[in-house]
């Protein structure tokens, strides 16, 4: 059984309500039963049936920041086994603040990636997504895309959209360009980038395709999935959106590296009240099936080959990822956020 104890009915009244819920948990559960408490970033409801599967799973959904400063205050009494969020350069954060231990575990570290986890067992990722280019149909030749460094061409100036510069995707998506080039080339590229944005930085990545149909840039940069869920939508704008805008995975050409990729991932708190179902339930989500539903419940990847892709999203073609180790999205978070803004990206 999921229990879920949703943001809005605990968070909205600050501390006070935030000790309720605490009241609300057992630290311990039977040694028996399969129970652990969740603490998720991550609320699409194709999770609960996931979770249900496992065991008790008790579920506190906020924002990665409020989770993160929770289970700091709420030091070594925390009833939290779990920290689930998205993104690398998010996991870095709470790892930054001393919430995870390491975990051994073989089975996580023969399924997993080696490029998708943390080196030292501090998180997992257990579902992959590309960050990708989207060009407008009537204005732009896919021809003419090719990477991401080729955006700062003087070729798309005042034609670029992009979510601000304060968005974790995009101070991922530069820590990884820092990893791979080093910081003077990046710094050239997110001038050039930026010289080319059609607007200041507004809106989340949803906003910058439909931008697109709406003839304010001709290509973005957002999260793959972001599309996928227009495509399954059946509200007529979102399927106009839709067909005035493609999708393009850049950096896969001969010679280059893959899409910049990054995942939804978790570890195992330090305070663990049910350190070994923590554990069993991390494994849990690495296997084929829940894989599969959990990659599908946001139309991201699964992080296991051969896992079957959601139909929709596997139909725009195979992933070609970045074996970059995503840990680099963290490691280099913070020079990531001093270039952007030197360049005035907002
Ligand atoms: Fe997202």
């Amino acid at each position: 059984m999921t229990t879920k104890i949703s943001r809005r009915t605990f968070f909205v009244g600050g501390t006070a309500l935030t000790a309720l819920v605490v009241a609300n948990l057992p630290r311990r559960a039977s040694a028996q039963s399969r129970t652990i408490n969740l603490y998720s970033s991550r609320h699409y409801n194709t999770d609960d049936a996931l979770y249900d599967a496992f065991g008790e799973v008790n579920l506190i959904e906020a924002s990665a920041e409020e989770l993160i400063e929770r289970i700091q205050s709420e030091g070594a009494n925390s009833p939290g086994d779990i920290l689930f969020t998205v993104d690398a350069g998010m996991l870095w954060r709470a790892e930054q603040a001393g919430l995870f231990q390491p975990v051994r575990s073989a089975k996580l570290n023969e399924r997993i990636p080696e490029n998708l986890r943390h080196p030292d067992g501090l998180w997992y990722g257990f579902t992959q997504r590309a960050r990708v280019l989207y060009y407008s149909r009537d204005r732009v030749n896919p021809a003419d895309l090719s990477t991401y460094e080729a955006l700062a061409d003087p070729q798309w100036r005042g034609k670029i959209l992009v979510r601000p510069s304060s968005n974790i995707y995009n101070l991922s998506l530069t820590a990884s360009r820092i990893a791979i080039h080093g910081e003077p080339e990046t710094r050239r590229w997110l001038q050039g980038l930026v010289d080319n944005f059609a607007r200041q930085p507004e809106g989340n990545d949803t906003a910058q395709i439909r931008a697109i149909a709406a003839g304010i840039g001709d290509v973005a940069i957002a999260n793959s999935y972001y599309y996928i869920r227009l495509q399954k939508s059946t509200d007529p704008a979102d399927q106009e959106v839709v067909e005035k805008v493609s999708l393009f995975f850049p950096n896969t050409g001969p010679g280059e590296r893959g899409t910049h990729v990054n995942v939804s991932g978790a570890g195992v708190l330090k305070n663990a009240p049910n350190r070994d179902a923590a554990i069993a339930f991390l494994e849990y989500l690495a296997s084929d099936d829940a894989q599969r539903y959990f990659a599908e419940g946001n139309n991201e990847y699964p992080v296991i080959s051969g896992v079957p892709v959601d139909p929709v999203l596997a139909a725009h073609g195979q992933l070609k990822g970045d074996p970059l180790n995503v840990s680099n999205l963290g490691r280099y978070q913070p020079d990531s956020a001093r270039l952007m803004n030197e360049v005035g990206w907002q």
